[in-house]
This record gives C-alpha cells, sequence and structure tokens, in this order.
C-alpha cells in the first residue's frame, strides 16, 4: 500500500509552531545561541539541569504556574508549582548534603511515578550528585548489577519495594551508604524515612557550581539488543533537552504536557521531567500503568494539549479500536508524538482516525540523550518515516569500511547504518566502566548508532532496523520493520515481530511472530491469508515464509519487542540477558 503524506497547514493551528520552517530554522540554528535560551548558574558560568528546570521558573512570573500535575493511582490530583517544587527540591538537596553524600556521588531511585521520585531526581541535579534511575518492576539481579556498577551511594525507594528486593542483598552493596524510603518513619533497619528527612532540611539551597561537563545523570539502556549499557550524560545535556523540547515536541510554556514512559528510561528522564519544565509548561504524571480508557479520560479531564507516547502504547489502543474513545472530548490535544520503536505506518495514520491528529514519530536512544530525528509540527509526515534530523545534529547514512573508517552514503534510498556528528549537547560521554564498548562506536568522526536507516531524496529518513536484527535472505537484506508493517496493515494483526531464520539454503528465511486483535482466531486459514496478504504486499522475496501466533510478544520494560529473544527461543538457545523483559511473556 501507499501511504499518502499527510500536509501540514502552517500556522493555522491554535498556538504558531516553534519550529515553522525546518530548513529556515535549521540554517539559522546553533547550540551557542540554544544555550544562551537558558539562564546559566547566578553569579557564574556553571549550567544546572535543575536550576533550568525548576528555579529559574521559580524566581520568575511563573513560579505560581503548575510544574508537575500528579494522578494517583486512585484518581486523586496533586499539583505542585514551580516554587513548590524549588522548596521541595532544596530540601531534598539539603538533606544530600546533610548526609555528607558528596558532588558525583549516586543517587539511585526505584520507585513507581510519585511526587518523591521527581524531587529526588530534580534535588540530586541541585547537590551536583548524579540522579540514576530504575524501573521499580525491575528484580533484585538487575537492580544488584546496576547499583554495583554505578557505585550507588544512596537508594531512593519504598518500603515494600526495599524489603522484597534490595535489604535481602544489602550486605553485597558495600558502597551503599543511605537508602531512604519514600513512606518510611526510620522503622526500618538501616533505612530513613523521606518525610522527616526532608522536612528537617533547610528551604533554601544554592545550586552546586556543576559545570556543563559535570556527570549528572547515568541511564541504563533497554536491553533489547544484550546486556543493558550505562549512559552517562552531563548537565550541558540541558541544552539539548530544552531545544528538543521545543522544536521538535512544540511546547510552549502553557502547554499540559503528557510523557507517558517510566523515568526508568531515558524518555522519561528527558522528556518525562527535565526537557518539558525547562520550558515551563505543567507536566502531567500518572502513577497508574497503562488503561486505555483511563488514559482518554485523562487527556480530557486534565486537557492535555502534547502527548508523547511509544508505538507498544499505540498498538495496544489500536487493538482495542476507536470505539472506545468515542465517548471522550480529547478536542485539547494539539500535537502527538511517539518514540522507543519504528511506529507503522497504520499508527501514524490511526492517530488522525482516534484523535483527529497524527502521532509525529521521532527517533533517539539512550545514548544520544535527546531526540534527533523527528517529524515536526509543521512539516508534512510521510507516515513510516521517522523524520528529518533537529536543527544542530548532522545525520547520515553509512556504511563501515574494512580499514575501519566509514564511507557516507550520499545517494537517497540506499541502506546504511544511521550515524550522527559528534558534538551535540545531551550525547553521551561513555559507558560507565565500559571503555572499549563506548570507542567501538564511533569511526571516521561520525557516532555510530547501531541502526540502520535510509534517506530519502528530499532528506527523510526511515528505518530499516536495528544492525543485529537485519535478515540475510537469499541475496536480499531485509528490514524487520518493513515486513512487521506489511503485517500490521492486515486486520486482524495486533502487533508483529520479525526475525531471520537460518536456513541452509537462503541463509536466513523470514519468520513471523504475530499477536492478534481481538476477535481473530488463528489457525491455518489465517496463516495462509497473511502469508498470501505479505506476498503480494512485499513480493516473494522479502514476505515471511513462516508465521507462528503467539498471545504476546516479549517485550522490554520500556515497550520494545525482544526480536533477540523470538530468534533465541525459535533457535533453541540461550536466552541472555533478560533483566528488562516484561515478565508474563
Ligand atoms: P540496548 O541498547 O540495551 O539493546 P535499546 O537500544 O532498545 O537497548 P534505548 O536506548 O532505550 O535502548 O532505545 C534506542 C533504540 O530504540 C534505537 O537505537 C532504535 O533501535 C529504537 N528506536 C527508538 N525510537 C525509534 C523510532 N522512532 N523508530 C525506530 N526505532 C526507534
Ligand atoms: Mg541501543
Amino acid at each position: 500500500m501507499q501511504w499518502e503524506p499527510i500536509h501540514k497547514k502552517n500556522g493555522t493551528g491554535p498556538v504558531a509552531p516553534n519550529l515553522g520552517d525546518y530548513d529556515r530554522v535549521r540554517s539559522e540554528f546553533s547550540w551557542v545561541s540554544a544555550r544562551a535560551a537558558l539562564d546559566g548558574l547566578p553569579g557564574g558560568d556553571g549550567l544546572n539541569i535543575a536550576h533550568e528546570a525548576v528555579d529559574r521558573h521559580a524566581a520568575g512570573p511563573r513560579a505560581g504556574h503548575t510544574a508537575i500535575r500528579w494522578i494517583a493511582r486512585s484518581g486523586a490530583v496533586r499539583d505542585i508549582s514551580y516554587a513548590e517544587l524549588r522548596t521541595l527540591t532544596s530540601r531534598f538537596a539539603n538533606a544530600l548534603k546533610g548526609l555528607g553524600v558528596a558532588k558525583g556521588e549516586r543517587v539511585f531511585a526505584l520507585a513507581g511515578r510519585v511526587p518523591e521520585l521527581y524531587v529526588a531526581a530534580l534535588g540530586t541535579l541541585k547537590a551536583g550528585s548524579v540522579f540514576c534511575p530504575l524501573f521499580s518492576a525491575f528484580g533484585p539481579e538487575p537492580i544488584k548489577s546496576r547499583m554495583t556498577l554505578g557505585s550507588a551511594r544512596v537508594l531512593v525507594t519504598t518500603t515494600a519495594l526495599y524489603r522484597r528486593k534490595v535489604e535481602p542483598m544489602r550486605a553485597e552493596l558495600p558502597e551503599l551508604r543511605h537508602v531512604i524510603l519514600i513512606d518510611g518513619d526510620g522503622s526500618v533497619p538501616g533505612t530513613l524515612g523521606f518525610a522527616a528527612l526532608t522536612a528537617d532540611a533547610g528551604d533554601a539551597f544554592a545550586i552546586a557550581p556543576t559545570d556543563p561537563e559535570d556527570m549528572a545523570l547515568l541511564h541504563f539502556t533497554s536491553g533489547t539488543t544484550g546486556r543493558p549499557k550505562g549512559a552517562i550524560h552531563v548537565h550541558g545535556a540541558i541544552v539539548a533537552h530544552h531545544a528538543t523540547a521545543r522544536l521538535a515536541l512544540d511546547l510552549h510554556p502553557e502547554d499540559v504536557f503528557w510523557c507517558t514512559a517510566d523515568p526508568g528510561w531515558v524518555t522519561g528522564t528527558s522528556y518525562g521531567i527535565i526537557g518539558p519544565l525547562s520550558v515551563g509548561v505543567t507536566l502531567l504524571v500518572d502513577e497508574e500503568e497503562f488503561d486505555a480508557e483511563r488514559w482518554y479520560r485523562t487527556l480530557q479531564d486534565q486537557k492535555v494539549t502534547v502527548w508523547y507516547t511509544a508505538p507498544t502504547a499505540i498498538r495496544m489502543m489500536m487493538k482495542l479500536g476507536i470505539e472506545p474513545i468515542r465517548g471522550f472530548d480529547t478536542s485539547s490535544l494539539r500535537f502527538l508524538a511517539s518514540v522507543g520503536e519504528p511506529l507503522n505506518p497504520e499508527g501514524v495514520v490511526w492517530g488522525v482516525e482516534a484523535f483527529g491528529l497524527p502521532f509525529h514519530d521521532n527517533w533517539w536512544q539512550t545514548e544520544t540523550g535527546g531526540i534527533m530525528i523527528a517529524n515536526y509540527a509543521a512539516m508534512d509526515i510521510r507516515p513510516g518515516s521517522m523524520g528529518k534530523p533537529l536543527p544542530g545534529i548532522e545525520a547520515a547514512v553509512v556504511e563501515r569500511l574494512d580499514d575501519g573508517g566509514v564511507r557516507v552514503i550520499d545517494e537517497p534510498d540506499r541502506e546504511g547504518e544511521l550515524a550522527l556528528r559528534p558534538g551535540w549537547p545531551s550525547m553521551f560521554r561513555g559507558y560507565l566502566n565500559e571503555e572499549e564498548r563506548y570507542a567501538k562506536c564511533f569511526a571516521g568522526g561520525w557516532y555510530l548508532s547501531g541502526d540502520l536507516a535510509r534517506r530519502d531524496a528530499d532528506g527523510y529518513f526511515w528505518f530499516v532496523g536495528r544492525a543485529d536484527d537485519v535478515i540475510k535472505s537469499a541475496g536480499h537484506l531485509i528490514g524487520p520493520f518493513e515486513v512487521e508493517s506489511a503485517l500490521m496493515e492486515h486486520p486482524a494483526v495486533a502487533e508483529a515481530g520479525v526475525i531471520g531464520k537460518p536456513d541452509p539454503v537462503a541463509m536466513e528465511v523470514v519468520k513471523a511472530f504475530v499477536a492478534l486483535k481481538p476477535g481473530f482466531e488463528a489457525g491455518e486459514p489465517l496463516r495462509r491469508e497473511l502469508l498470501g496478504h505479505c506476498r503480494k504486499r512485499l513480493g516473494a522475496a522479502v514476505a515471511p515464509r513462516e508465521i507462528d501466533f503467539l498471545k504476546d510478544l516479549p517485550r522490554t520494560r520500556s515497550g520494545k519487542i525482544m526480536r533477540r529473544l523470538l530468534k533465541a527461543r525459535e533457535l533453541g538457545l540461550p536466552e541472555g540477558d533478560t533483566s528488562t523483559l516484561e515478565s508474563g511473556t
């Protein structure tokens, strides 16, 4: 099927897009001017994420504006203004100081989306310590390995999580000095209570004079391709968080912004905390996990204007159909965006049907710290494309050469590795304790992303697949995304994951795993129908040879299909690192 471009009528929306004319903004943009849009620390040239996200708003006319609107699992709502957030985070920073936690030391968080998590994150940054979030659903092993690698000094968590996951192995974490329990009162041995600790701390805090190159955040990757890596990010990243929140997510100060990602992974921090607060918006945080009806009600009741979610959630909503949305008024929405996995063209267009707006796909990684390639509010969308590089970002499709260098592929529509020219402010500065792995990411003056893509003649980038997932079949290179998208076009398919299965003749054959929408029956007739659909759509060389039906596909905690696990299971091989696997799949 040929997907029609979605044309944008520039300037006719309720607010003028921050990025009106892509080529013009791109040619005028510089990271120096992007830095100049921020404050910097008072009385010096230091830069601190928390100052830009919180204190500078608290010191000005936005002090009373709601910074965080938190929706508890029960539905109760708590508003925290920028002024209040300044006080809460200052108290936390003072508490850390009182505990003797030094600049650069790591403060880990293991908690659901509760206000204290956000206070701890920003308070840690104020103190000049390093914030490292973990998914609250991680089991003891992944928690221990990450805390050990990151030399955790402090852990902020809840009593239940501590009792279940950390206390039994506390002796194996000798560097961990303080455990702060969000709901604790100090009665659990070896812990401190969050409320008492921060109540005793002062309201005012002079932010640590951090240099833009000082380490601020430690983020573990999603573990989709193997053992997660600890990516180091610095305070200077705020320049990119702020610029991309404005340009790629089109955030304006009066927006009510909802990023559905958990702060346990990078989207939930870069855009679930830092970027939007630096713009001065109201950040919506829902403690509850995905629930379609609750989400539609939240969009309606909170009058969300900009919504940032992920393909896995979009596919879950698509699975349930349009009908459940009809009872809700989502007309406050102005801009929808998606990240984390390739967004099938089907999903982009479904946004129009469901919410009257397309989903804008954008691409980035834990390593890039912020959005690198995006579909913009005022730029036509080509469904299935990731869009164009951010102003300030030079992206290319390259080929690795035998001599260790790379060649930029200038011809359009050719597949190669997606590469970025290093130097943007939120670029990772290393994989913690893995220098060799870090060095391997660079060649010939480029950062090599490990993803394959192609660029069309008009400069739009198209995701092909991860380098590890690409299928070599009978002389063809096949990207799993293309095959998955073709399957998604069939009305019965809710989700698809595609792998290469070793074959003595073709080297590999394409094998698809499919989860069905409600009301469709797995079986031979449907299998044959899907095979026929793909052959017609993709041609016999690219279409899957085999299709298996699964109830659900294995996914990482951040919602990505784990193709390597599908492959390992298919071949009866060891499953490798499954520390980020969502349970139950
Ligand atoms: P690991 O590196 O541990 O295997 P991961 O790569 O999934 O895990 P993240 O940094 O969370 O960890 O994810 C970044 C990756 O997600 C990208 O490299 C890309 O493969 C995929 N991705 C993110 N956004 C998009 C998108 N819009 N389109 C296609 N792929 C995307
Ligand atoms: Mg990765």
